[in-house]
């Protein structure tokens, strides 16, 4: 009755991805020693699924120091990733795989503290892991193996007996829209087929936390509009969390709750995407047709702070409004120069910061406080 018997032959290794390896002990370095799915998921904490206690903030870093030799990849991270969708974004080489592994208890810190739903994944890695599904970013295909077979062993890890395991992978699998392919030999897939069953094999067990590196990585723009949907599903209607390592600012905005921006090793900027792309000055946005560059210098004619912007639309007028004032007044105004100058008013909207802008600036000033390293 142990999982990972059986079951097509699969090492540990080569089910989960490399990066995802636990770390040897005094070193610092990948040990390269793989974990057996007997250690990594026994199926007696299968019991312990309900043990931990359900409002535990998910992640809470605190601090969180952790050194490769003398190369600092986390410097005193202190974070918390509440119920709902966070992105975790940052330039290659910012701590976020380390940030994972961290959260999974394979790496060994310098300092600092980390619970994953109070728990210690230092103390209690197989209980951690039993709360966290993750889908990483390259995930293998195993020759032979079929996605319905993959899924299936990995419930089996997972302590799932082997009926359930299999009435399970169908069950998540029919929720992935992965049709007959599911009978297919994994290597035989397409991306975004071989993305579909990661995902499922990593939510199989029906774990509270997700946590997924690049999950739109090579899918068409159907299959990731699918994907951020079930995303989106999971969070609003089953209360998962889910934390979503991206380089895909569009996906962020899309579907993301908060963000975290991490670079060199240290948390930047976090907080709900309304916050991070609230202006410094409360502003609106107007967009219309005609003159607009006549109509930003009459409304600073009369008195109202206006000034013409590009934004990925065209360009637009953003308007000074009070913070607790009289926007309707502005509005009136607006209105009445844009008659006089003959623009066509389309849309007059509270201004938000792309994402984009707030997040490259976050960086810049990351790299201009960094100090150069030896
Ligand atoms: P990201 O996932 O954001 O690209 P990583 O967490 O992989 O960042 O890496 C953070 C830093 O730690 C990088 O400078 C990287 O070179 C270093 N690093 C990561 N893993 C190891 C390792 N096993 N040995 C030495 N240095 C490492």
């Amino acid at each position: 009755g142990q999982g990972g018997r059986g079951d097509g032959g699969l090492t540990h290794k080569q089910y989960h991805a490399a990066r995802f390896i636990e770390e040897d002990s005094g070193h610092g370095r990948h040990s390269g020693i793989t974990i057996s799915p007997q250690q990594f998921f026994a199926p007696e904490i299968q019991a312990m699924h309900n043990a931990t206690s359900s409002d535990a903030c998910p992640v809470e870093l605190d601090g969180v120091v952790k050194r490769y030799g003398n190369r600092t990849a986390l410097d005193g991270v202190s974070l918390r990733v509440e119920p709902g969708i966070t992105g975790l974004v940052g330039p290659n080489g910012a701590g976020k795989s380390t940030l994972v592994r961290t959260v999974l208890g394979l790496v060994k810190l310098a300092a600092g503290r980390v619970r994953v739903f109070g728990l210690d994944p230092q103390k209690a890695p197989r209980q951690v892991r039993q709360q966290v599904g993750v889908v990483p970013e390259d995930e293998s295909a195993v020759p032979g193996l079929t996605g319905v077979g993959m899924v299936r062993y990995a419930a089996r890890l997972c302590g799932i007996p082997a009926g359930e395991a299999l009435r399970r992978a169908h069950e998540v699998l029919d929720w992935c829209d992965a049709g007959q392919e599911r009978y297919r030999p994994l290597e035989t897939f397409s991306v975004g087929t071989r993305q579909k069953v990661a995902f499922a094999a990593a939510i199989v067990h029906d774990p509270p936390l997700i946590i997924l590196d690049e999950p739109t990585n090579g899918l068409d723009p159907i299959e990731r509009k699918a994907m951020l949907g079930r995303l989106v599903t999971l969070a609003r209607d089953h209360g998962k969390t889910i934390f979503l390592c991206t380089h895909v600012l569009p996906d962020v905005q899309a579907i993301c709750e908060r963000a975290i921006v991490l670079a060199a090793g240290r948390v930047r900027l976090s907080g709900s995407i309304d916050e991070l792309t609230r202006p410094a000055l409360p502003m609106h946005r107007v967009e219309g047709t005609g003159p607009l560059d006549t109509l930003a210098a009459a409304l600073s004619s009369a008195g109202i702070a206006a000034s013409l912007v590009r934004t990925s639309r065209g360009p637009a007028v953003e308007v000074a409004t009070p913070a607790h004032g009289d926007t309707p007044a502005v509005l009136r105004a607006v209105c009445q120069q844009a008659r006089e100058v003959g623009v066509g008013v389309r849309s007059f909207e509270p201004a938000q910061r792309p994402l984009e802008e707030v997040f490259i600036s976050s960086l810049r000033e990351a790299e201009a406080a960094q100090t150069p390293e030896v």
